[in-house]
């Protein structure tokens, strides 16, 4: 997505509902750009880089965690921190 902001001004990664993850693994080897690492003890995925994230996808939230259990920003909400961090 084209834009003049600061990556580090768009909160633009995936949330992880803990009730909903069931430790499938599935996100954490599908991310190419490694914004999930993964917690040994916990059995679970970490955001670790989430700034990582490739601003507007949401391939791991959409097509990947079968559970629901990960979440994006709406677009609006994008658009919304992509105006104001371009200010
Ligand atoms: S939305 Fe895309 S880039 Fe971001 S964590 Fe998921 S698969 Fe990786
Ligand atoms: S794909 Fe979904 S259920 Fe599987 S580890 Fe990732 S967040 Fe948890």
């Amino acid at each position: 997505m084209d834009n003049k902001a600061p990556r580090n001004k768009i909160n633009w990664f995936p949330s992880i509902d803990q009730d909903k993850c069931t430790g499938c693994r599935e996100c954490f080897k599908f991310c190419s750009h490694k914004v999930f690492d993964w917690d040994e003890k916990k059995g679970r995925p970490v955001v670790a880089n989430p700034y990582d994230c490739v601003v507007g996808c949401m391939t791991c939230s959409t097509s990947v965690c079968k559970q629901g259990a990960l979440s994006h920003p709406t677009l609006k909400q994008l658009k919304e921190m992509m105006e104001k961090a371009s200010q």
